[in-house]
């Protein structure tokens, strides 16, 4: 079976098709660093690794570019706050988004290109749009005029552009905006604002900013070219964001911008989305700081489809701090096989599960059914009593799934000191000859020295602590 996907475009599942075989060119858009990221970013960022690591695990080359937006009003206006410069403020946030990305499990972009990095390639792709007329200047700022694009709104199916006229209008707030010919046309470059203090660019298009869909249209082509493959972000980016990249890059080039727009759907509190707005967040520091552990929140936000909206509770992070320790456990165990006999059945069960697990997820990345078979596939071993040969097979299978889920520490190699050897030798021949007292008397001295043992049906089992 070939990778289906739910591409917003078409609003149907496709099948997908790589630009060059064997690669694929990914964007998604990134944060806005005027703050912690809280979780229901980390969602998104979370379904953003499970799809880049899908083409990993099939082999595929894999371009992932997820930008970082360091110029806003908001992080203008609290930089200001802190009397710190933009820079400095947007640094300290970029930095923590980053750890975050790494506390998660979250492979790092191979390219998180800044906004301010991009200045010359706004001004040029602005004045590509004036020359072809998808652009005008008024007052001291330049629009984007959305009538001159047949397919404005396509993707975020805005069939009454009158509609969005009237919600526009609604919306006005900034002085600035009535100079635009029409209400719906968004800003391509925002002329010099007092307000804006010491964030400028002196350019050929005059002092100001850049507005805020330009960043990824010229930062996805720098990278990734013209057309590229996949494109991800949340669904609230769909319009007006992803509408006017589509508008900005398009017009531009002439091309088909993305062949395959995916959406990933929200994390809520109280069936509302969690956002900085509403004040319902939890950042991932919030919850390592009241005891949680990262990977059963990588596990919450990784386990539900993509496109199905998740409730966020503290009774589901206990419902994934379980699934978790079940999976941590089942490994741990495995490796304390010790029967001599191999049972035939574990590599063609570990085969049939691994082919199981990919099949899931080419269905539109499918995580919930893909780990309902990790978990039919650790039941199903557990039935059988294996010997260390198979052990490694089935390792090797939970390590091939760990590939998408993250959530397995492989064991470091820990060594035992010759002394501490033949202490535990010592007591499994005094447990031999039922001599319990020094029996108990060496594990407490083993105890104090930091090891730890546990009497397993297989033989005796240590860990350090
Ligand atoms: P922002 O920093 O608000 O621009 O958001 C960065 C990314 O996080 C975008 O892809 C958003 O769609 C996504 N996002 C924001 N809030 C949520 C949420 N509650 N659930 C899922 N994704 C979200
Ligand atoms: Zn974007």
């Amino acid at each position: 079976m070939a990778l289906k996907v739910y591409n917003t475009l078409s609003r149907k599942l496709e099948t997908f098709k790589p630009i060059k075989k064997g690669k694929i060119g990914i964007y998604a858009c990134g944060p806005t660093v005027y703050n912690f990221v809280h979780i229901g970013n980390l969602r998104a960022y979370i379904f953003y690794d499970l799809v880049r690591k899908y083409f990993l695990l099939k082999k595929f080359n894999v371009n992932f570019v997820s930008n970082i937006t360091d110029i806003d009003d908001k992080s203008i206006r609290d930089s200001q706050k802190q009397g710190i410069s933009l820079k400095k403020f947007t640094e300290k946030y970029t930095k923590a988004y980053l750890e975050d990305l790494k506390t998660l499990n979250i492979q790092l972009p191979d390219k998180a290109p800044k906004a301010t990095d991009y200045i010359p390639q706004m001004i040029a792709l602005t004045k590509k749009l004036l020359k072809n007329k998808h652009a005008y200047k008024s007052g001291k700022s330049y629009y984007y005029k959305i009538d001159t694009f047949k397919d404005y709104g396509k993707i975020a199916r805005l069939d009454n552009l009158d509609q969005l006229k009237k919600n526009a209008e609604g919306r006005l707030h900034d002085a600035d905006e009535y100079e635009k010919d029409d209400v719906r046309d968004f800003v391509l470059w925002k002329g010099y604002d007092k307000e804006d203090g010491d964030v400028f660019w002196e350019t050929d298009l005059g002092k100001g900013r850049p507005g805020w869909h330009i960043e990824c249209s010229v930062m996805s082509s720098d990278l990734l070219g013209d057309t590229f493959d996949m494109h991800l972000g949340g669904v609230d980016l769909i319009f007006p964001h992803h509408t006017n990249e589509i508008a900005q890059s398009e017009a531009a080039s002439g091309a088909k911008f993305v062949n395959y727009w995916l959406h990933n759907e929200h994390l809520l509190v109280d069936e509302k989305k969690m956002s900085k707005s509403l004040n319902n967040f939890y950042t991932l520091r919030d919850l390592i700081k009241k005891g949680h552990d990262p990977k059963a929140i990588r596990y919450l936000l990784l386990a539900t489809h993509y496109r199905q909206k998740l409730n966020f509770t503290f009774d589901g992070l206990e419902a994934a701090k379980n699934s978790v320790t079940k999976i941590q456990e089942f490994v741990r165990n495995i490796s304390f096989s010790k029967n001599p006999k191999s049972v035939p059945k574990v590599k063609t069960i570990s085969e049939n599960a691994k082919k199981e697990f990919e099949l899931k997820l080419e269905d539109d990345f499918n995580i919930s059914s893909a780990l309902a078979v990790v978990f039919d596939f650790m039941r199903d071993i557990n039935k059988l009593t294996i010997s260390k040969n198979d052990s490694k097979i089935v390792l090797e299978t939970m390590y091939f799934f760990n590939e998408i889920l993250g959530v397995i520490e492989k064991p470091k190699k820990e060594t035992l000191t010759k002394n501490i050897k033949s202490l535990i030798d010592s007591r499994e021949k005094a447990r031999k000859d039922q001599d319990w007292d020094t029996a108990d008397k060496i594990r407490d001295q083993l105890k104090e020295k930091g090891i730890i043992l546990d009497d397993a049906p297989e033989g005796v089992r240590w860990k350090k602590v």
